[in-house]
């Protein structure tokens, strides 16, 4: 538990619009804040008329373009903006956030003026000296807000939380972006008075906002302390992950003080060294676990101290453990992979088993499809990558060609992204047709629960598995490993289920 706030940040272009908002913020928030930038000016005055007693604070936000904001307002029009809004406002409970190159003529005193500094691209290298110079300022409450678009670009923002107390401020330090989200999660539990939130999560007022339901709910930010043991996906891309919701549903209901986070990276060395180990690390919270995806399960290898047998065998890492200063890397995919399986088909020893793709997951399946004993045969459109890997791991192969793809098998895998939500959906690389002599289709994609594949293989009569299973059971495996203890199974099934609708 911490003694942070969640403030729900609400922006919209007319007055109507912004009091139905913050009819729906209220009851959400800790804290309202009211982007008067969004509006002109006569909505702003319509908005003031009509403003709800909240019984909680606004902080009121004026933003220039030049900060990020909406409004074009030159220096003095926004100077006679905050006489005038503060005035207004006389009857309710307000803070007010401004820039730092207005110098307010009306003063509110410390404990109610934020003030703050949004760096888009990066053009401050030095953000301890841009913090001192904002000390400057009749403000308790600093707010520096920087681009983050590999979680390490947030570390110096974050850092700022150290300058804080010797300053005599509270800070809100914020990565803005996918890379920072942690900062927005994490914050509360490591000082920062504020954490801002969107109302929903289609309408962040700005990048990397995360909802207020889901900082309250999945992230638990109020609930979180120094102690609170971290986990987090490190992903190239962790804006479609569902790993968050999924662990935290876990965590949760283990009642665990225990968190999982996204991680957005580009280099995988370079986050090690500068977030998890120990020894070279520039922050300090208390990191114990990694769930590792695309583009990093191979790339992590040699950065780890050791690798399970498993994991060193498929030649790919999806979960990392950290453990007394080290890191151990494992892989569950492969036993996620199988038991769904088992699960509607029982022993495979013998089965034909055909597998389509030759990326990450592919090895996975090949590897756990012929430790079950099945004949496995690889088809893939490169042939080259199809004969290697076939002969690593002594299995057939063939190749993949378009529109004369009978398949006879007893299982067919997918382990390509064809049928995934995006560009992919609704393509299948086989008809019902030609999956005539199939008896169960595997589709490793879970987004959507169904694809084009799996409508096809059943209306050819097969029985059909989506990738949802292997999501839940190779997270499942994961939580084993970082906890030993059992998580809820069913529950972490059907949180990742509802978000996939
Ligand atoms: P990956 O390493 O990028 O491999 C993708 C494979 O698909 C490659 O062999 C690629 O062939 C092939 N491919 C891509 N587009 C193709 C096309 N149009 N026609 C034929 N083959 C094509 O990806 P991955 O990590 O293995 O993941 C593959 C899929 O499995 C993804 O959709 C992922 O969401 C899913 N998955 C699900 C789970 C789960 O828990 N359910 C876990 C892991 C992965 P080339 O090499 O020729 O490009």
């Amino acid at each position: 538990m911490n003694h942070g706030k969640i403030c729900v940040s609400v922006c919209a272009t007319t007055a109507g619009e912004m009091l139905d908002r913050l009819d729906q913020a209220i009851p959400l928030a800790d804290v309202v804040e009211l982007r008067f930038d969004c509006l002109s000016p006569e909505q702003i005055d319509k908005v003031l008329e009509n403003l709800p007693k909240a019984n909680k604070p606004y902080i009121v936000t004026y933003r220039p373009a030049s900060q990020g904001g909406h409004s074009a307002a030159g220096f003095a029009e926004r100077t006679a903006f905050w006489s005038r809004v503060m005035d207004k406002l006389r009857d309710h409970d307000f803070m007010i956030d401004h820039e730092e190159d207005l110098d307010l003529p009306l003063k509110l005193g410390p404990e109610r003026t934020i003030v703050s500094f949004h760096d888009f691209d990066g053009r401050v290298s030095d953000l301890p000296s841009k913090f001192a110079s904002l000390s400057r300022f009749d403000a308790t409450t600093i707010k520096v807000a920087v681009t983050a678009d590999d979680s390490s670009d947030a570390i110096p923002v974050w850092r700022l939380l150290d300058e804080a107390g010797s300053a005599k401020r509270r800070v809100i330090p914020i990565g803005m972006g996918e890379g920072g989200k942690w900062t927005r999660i994490l914050g509360l539990a490591h000082g920062a008075p504020l954490t801002y939130a969107s109302l929903d999560a289609d309408s962040p007022t700005a990048p990397g906002q995360i909802s207020a339901s889901d900082l309250e709910d999945v992230f638990r930010v109020k609930d979180l302390d120094q102690e609170t043991r971290v986990y987090g996906v490190l992903a190239g891309d962790t804006s479609y992950s569902l790993s968050p919701v999924m662990h935290n549903t876990a965590f949760k209901a283990a009642g665990m003080n225990s968190i999982f986070v996204p991680f957005q990276v580009r280099d995988v060395a370079r986050f090690l060294r500068r977030m998890i180990r120990r020894e070279s690390r520039e922050v300090s919270f208390n990191i114990c676990g990694l769930s590792v995806t695309n583009p990093h399960k191979q790339t992590i290898i040699p950065q780890l101290d050791e690798v399970d047998g498993i994991a060193r065998r498929i030649g790919a890492v999806n979960t990392v453990k950290v453990e007394d200063d080290k890191l151990y890397g494992f892989n569950t995919d492969a036993d996620g992979l199988i038991a769904p399986l088992k699960r509607i088909a029982g022993d495979i020893s013998g089965a034909c088993a055909v597998v389509v793709g030759t990326g990450g997951a592919a090895r996975a399946c090949v590897f756990a499809l012929a430790s079950a004993g099945a004949d496995v045969v690889v088809l893939a459109r490169d042939v080259e990558k199809a004969r290697r890997l076939a002969d690593e791991f002594a299995v057939r192969w063939q190749p993949l060609k378009p529109g004369i793809s009978d398949v006879a098998a007893d299982i067919l895998v997918n382990a390509t992204p064809i049928g995934t939500r995006g560009e992919h959906e609704e393509q299948t690389m086989f008809t019902a047709d030609e999956l005539r002599d199939v008896k169960l289709v595997y589709d490793l994609v879970y987004n959507p629960l169904e694809t084009r594949l799996l409508r096809e293989a059943k209306s050819a009569g097969a029985q059909t598995l989506g990738g949802l299973d292997m999501l839940v059971a190779q997270g499942v495996r994961q939580f084993e490993i970082w906890t030993g203890e059992t998580p809820a199974a069913e529950m972490m099934r059907r949180v990742v289920g509802e978000r996939l609708g």
